[in-house]
C-alpha cells in the first residue's frame, strides 16, 4: 500500500502553524499518521487519539475541500473505514503526483478525486456495507450502485468538471474489457488511471470484513500481474517505485496542511440555491425527522416544480435509491419504474403525484416501482397535495406504501378461490360452486317467497361426438355450449358445469314457465349454432327445468330438474320438460280453486276432501305404476284398498313437517288415485304422446285433523311429493268429450 504520510519531527520552515503551535502540529500529526493507519476495521483505537486524530483529518479534508468537507464528513459518519481509506487514497495519490512533478492544478483534481471517489456508499445499506462474505447478486448489484450515486452527488456539487472524470473512469479497466467502459488505454484521463492504481493498493493492504489485508509485497505483485489488463503497465512500475520514498508523503502531508486556502478549497465547488423548500424538509424538527427517518413507507416531498426536496429512508429501502442522487431532481414515474396495475409503463398524464400537485385534490393509486432489487413492488401510493396559507398548492406529500404481502395475498386468495369455483376448461362455476350456490339460493327465495328455477341440461349423444371428432373438438363444443348458456344468463343467474357434459342454470327470481321459455330459447339456439370444430356442425340438449316449492330443499329441486331432464331423454332428446307447480302456485290453485270447473264434476265440495287435482304424466300406466310404488315406500304408505284402476293409500304424515325447525305433530292422510291410460296432447313441446292421467284426492284421516289450519298445506306438501315421484305435472279436468271424463 502507499504508504501514508508518516510524521516527521521537523517543522517546515515558514510554514503558518496550525490549530496551535508548531510543536504540536508536529506532535499530532505523527499521531495522526499512526492513527489513520490504525483506523483499519478490528484495529483498536484509543478515543482520546482517535478525537484527536479526527480533528487533524477534517483539518486534511477541510483543505482539499472546503465546503464539500461536509461530504467527507457525512461518509465518515456512515462508514468510518471508507472515509479513512478515502483520505489514504487521497494522500497516496498526492504522494505520487508530487514524486512525479505533476502540475499543481493536476494534483489537486487528483486529490479530490481521491478524497471522493467513494462518496456514494453513504446510499448504500448496511447489511451490505458490512455484511462479511461474499455478496448475493442483488446485494452486489445494491453495491454497484454506490459509484453511479457518487458520480451523481458529485456532479452536483462540480458540474462536468475533470475530477468527474476523474472518479468516472477510475474503474474503467486499460484494455477496455469492463461492460459499460467509454474510454481505454490512455484516452483514459492520467488521474483516473492512477486512482485505480492507489485504490486498489489501499484496498489490497487493509483488513475488510470480508478479507484479511495483502503485505504490501503481496499486493505489488498483484498490481503487476494485473498490469495491462485493469492497471497502466507503465503507471503500475512507476507507482513501484514511488510507494517506498517516506520523505515525499512526509511533504505532501506539510504541503495539504499548510496551504490551506479557503479560496482555493472552495473554488471546485458551485452553490444551487433551491427553489422552494418547506419547512420540514429543510427545518426538520426533531420529531418530524424522526418520524420520516423510521418510517417504513417510503415518503417524498416535491415542490410545485415536482423537484424532489426530501426522499426519506423507506424511500431509499423501497427503491435503493440514494437520497443524494434524487433530490432536486425532477419527480417523474419512470425515477421509480412506475407502472401500473396491468403491468404497463405509467404515463406522465397519470402520474398520481403531478396530478396531486395540478389538481390540488389526493390521489391514490395501485401500482409498482422497481424495488431495490431490481424487482417490481407492488406499492399503493397516496399523493396529498401541500397548500400555502394563500390556498397555492406548494407541492404534495407523496407517501409510497409496499402493498405487495397485501397484494401477493390477494392474489392467491384470488387464483385459490378460481381454483376452488371454477372449471378449468369452460370457466363456468364448478359443481362445488353449484352446490353452494344452490343451497343460498333456495334458502333466500323460499325465505322470501320469490320464485327461482333451475335447469339442468345434458348435451345429446355427447359420447359420440367424442367418437366423431375427437376429445379435442368435443372440448370446444363443451366451451361452445357454456358460452352460449353464460350469454343467455342474467346478472345473479349462474351457470355451473355440473360433470361431463352436464351444465345447470340458476335462474334467480324466475318462475317455472319463464325458465322453461328461456330453456326452449336455448335449446333452438344450440341447434343453430354452428360449431367450429366440429366442422360447422351444431349439437343438441336436452333440458329439464322446475322451479323452487314451498317445501323443496335444493336436493329434492335438483333431483325434479334431474328427473325433469330425464323424461327430455327419454321421450326423443333436443327438449325441454317442465316439472312441478311453483313457489306461489298455492296462492294461484287458492283462488282457482274457488271457480274450479272440477268441483263441478264432483257435485260440488265433498265432505272431507282437502284437495283434489287432475295430474298427468308422459309415460304409460305401467311405468306410472313403477314410480308409484317408489313414492309408496318411501312414505311408508300403506295400500289400503285397489278397485280397478282406483288405487287408495293411507299415509302417516310423519315426514310432511311445514317447517324443518318445527317439531309439530303430524295429520295422517287418506289418497285416493285413480289412473288413466291415454293419447294426450303435451303443452306444445312434445306433441302427442301416451301418457297417464290421475285423479288424486286427499282427505285427512282423522276428523280432528280436518279443523287443523295447517291440514291442507300438509295435504298439498303430499300432493307435491307425489307429482315429484311420478314425474307429473297438473291439468286441467277433462271435458265431457274426453275418456276419462266418460268414465266419471
Ligand atoms: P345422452 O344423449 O344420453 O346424454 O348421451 P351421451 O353420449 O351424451 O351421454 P353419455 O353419458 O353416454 O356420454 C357422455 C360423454 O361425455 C362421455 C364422456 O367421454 C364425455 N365427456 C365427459 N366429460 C368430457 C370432457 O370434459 N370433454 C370431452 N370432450 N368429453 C367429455
Ligand atoms: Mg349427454
Ligand atoms: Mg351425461
Amino acid at each position: 500500500m502507499p504508504e501514508l504520510p508518516l510524521p516527521s519531527s521537523e517543522t517546515p520552515r515558514g510554514a503558518p502553524a496550525v490549530g496551535g503551535s508548531a510543536p504540536r502540529v508536529d506532535q499530532h500529526l505523527a499521531q495522526l499518521a499512526s492513527l489513520v493507519d490504525q483506523m483499519r476495521v478490528g484495529a483498536p483505537a484509543e478515543t482520546r487519539l482517535q478525537s484527536q486524530a479526527i480533528a487533524y483529518e477534517n483539518r486534511l479534508v477541510d483543505s482539499r475541500l472546503g465546503v464539500a468537507a461536509a461530504l467527507f464528513v457525512a461518509l465518515r459518519n456512515r462508514y468510518r473505514p471508507t472515509a479513512s481509506h478515502s483520505l489514504r487514497v487521497a494522500l497516496g495519490c498526492s504522494h505520487w503526483a508530487l514524486a512525479t512533478g505533476m502540475p499543481p492544478q493536476a494534483r489537486d483534481q487528483i486529490e479530490i478525486a481521491a478524497l471522493l471517489h467513494d462518496v456514494g456508499k453513504i446510499g448504500v445499506p448496511d447489511a451490505v456495507l458490512l455484511k462479511p462474505g461474499s455478496l448475493s447478486s442483488e446485494e452486489a448489484a445494491l453495491m454497484d450502485r454506490y459509484r453511479a450515486t457518487g458520480l451523481d452527488i458529485l456532479q452536483s456539487f462540480c458540474g462536468e468538471s475533470p475530477i468527474v472524470e476523474i472518479v468516472r473512469h477510475s474503474t474503467t479497466w486499460f484494455d477496455g474489457s469492463r461492460p459499460q467502459a467509454t474510454l481505454q488505454g490512455t484516452d483514459s484521463p492520467l488521474g483516473a488511471r492512477m486512482l485505480s492504481i492507489v485504490d486498489a493498493f489501499d484496498s489490497m493492504t487493509t483488513d475488510h470484513v470480508y478479507r484479511r489485508a495483502m503485505s504490501r509485497e503481496r499486493a505489488l505483485s498483484e498490481l503487476f500481474s494485473c498490469a495491462g489488463r485493469q492497471f497502466d503497465p507503465d503507471l503500475v512500475r512507476q507507482f513501484a517505485e514511488v510507494v517506498g520514498s517516506e520523505r515525499t508523503q512526509d511533504e505532501v502531508t506539510r504541503s495539504w496542511l499548510y496551504a490551506i486556502d479557503p479560496q482555493f478549497a472552495n473554488a471546485q465547488w458551485q452553490f444551487s440555491p433551491v427553489a422552494f423548500t418547506p419547512t420540514i424538509a429543510n427545518g426538520n424538527t426533531l420529531f418530524e425527522k424522526n418520524l420520516l427517518d423510521n418510517m417504513q413507507d417510503a415518503v417524498v416531498f416535491v415542490d410545485a416544480n415536482l423537484q424532489i426536496i426530501l426522499w426519506n429512508h423507506g424511500a431509499e429501502r423501497m427503491t435503493g435509491i440514494a437520497a443524494s442522487s434524487v433530490t432536486e431532481r425532477k419527480w417523474l414515474p419512470e425515477l421509480v419504474g412506475m407502472r401500473d396495475e396491468k403491468d404497463r409503463e405509467l404515463l406522465n398524464s397519470h402520474d398520481p403525484v403531478a396530478l396531486a400537485v395540478k389538481n390540488g385534490e389526493q390521489e391514490i393509486l395501485r401500482a409498482s416501482v422497481t424495488g431495490r432489487s431490481g424487482r417490481p413492488v407492488t406499492v399503493d401510493i397516496h399523493a396529498v397535495p401541500v397548500a400555502g396559507s394563500d390556498g397555492a398548492v406548494r407541492g404534495a406529500a407523496v407517501l409510497l406504501r409496499d402493498a405487495s404481502p397485501q397484494a401477493s395475498l390477494e392474489k392467491l386468495c384470488h387464483s385459490l378461490h378460481e381454483r376452488a369455483t371454477k372449471d378449468p376448461l369452460t370457466q363456468m362455476a364448478n359443481r362445488a360452486e353449484f352446490d353452494r350456490t344452490h343451497s343460498m339460493f333456495v334458502a333466500a327465495h323460499l325465505e322470501r317467497r320469490l320464485p327461482c328455477s333451475l335447469i339442468v341440461c345434458d348435451i345429446d349423444h355427447f359420447k359420440k361426438i367424442n367418437d366423431t371428432f375427437g376429445h379435442q373438438a368435443g372440448d370446444e363444443a363443451l366451451k361452445a355450449f357454456a358460452a352460449l348458456l353464460k350469454g343467455f344468463c342474467r346478472p345473479g343467474d349462474l351457470v355451473a358445469r355440473y360433470g361431463g357434459e352436464e351444465f345447470v342454470i340458476l335462474c334467480a327470481d324466475c318462475n317455472n314457465s319463464t325458465a322453461a321459455q328461456k330453456a326452449e330459447q336455448l335449446r333452438k339456439s344450440l341447434c343453430e349454432m354452428p360449431i367450429l370444430a366440429l366442422g360447422g356442425k351444431s349439437i343438441t340438449s336436452s333440458f329439464g327445468v322446475t322451479e323452487v316449492q314451498a317445501d323443496d330443499t335444493p336436493a329434492t329441486m335438483l333431483r325434479r330438474a334431474d328427473r325433469a331432464l330425464y323424461e327430455a331423454k327419454e321421450r326423443g332428446r333436443n327438449m325441454v320438460v317442465q316439472l312441478g307447480s311453483g313457489i306461489n302456485s298455492d296462492d294461484e290453485e287458492k283462488s282457482n280453486e274457488s271457480r274450479s270447473c272440477w268441483r263441478r264434476w264432483f257435485g260440488g265440495s265433498e265432505a272431507g276432501l282437502l284437495l283434489a287435482k287432475w295430474l298427468v304424466t308422459a309415460v304409460p300406466i305401467k311405468v306410472t305404476i313403477e314410480k308409484l310404488r317408489g313414492f309408496v315406500a318411501d312414505h311408508h304408505a300403506e295400500i289400503e284398498s285397489i278397485d280397478g284402476d282406483t288405487v287408495k293409500l293411507r299415509i302417516d304424515g310423519e315426514k310432511i313437517t311445514l317447517n324443518r325447525r318445527t317439531n309439530d305433530r303430524s295429520v295422517a292422510f287418506q289418497m285416493e288415485l285413480r289412473l288413466t291410460e291415454e293419447n294426450y296432447e303435451d303443452a306444445g313441446l312434445h306433441g302427442a304422446v301416451r301418457g297417464t292421467r290421475i285423479y288424486v284426492a286427499i282427505r285427512p284421516r282423522r276428523d280432528r285433523d280436518r279443523r287443523r289450519s295447517d291440514t291442507v298445506e300438509r295435504a298439498r306438501i303430499v300432493l307435491s311429493s307425489l307429482k315429484s315421484y311420478l314425474v307429473a305435472a297438473e291439468t286441467d279436468p277433462p271435458t265431457a268429450a274426453s275418456p276419462s271424463a266418460d268414465r266419471q
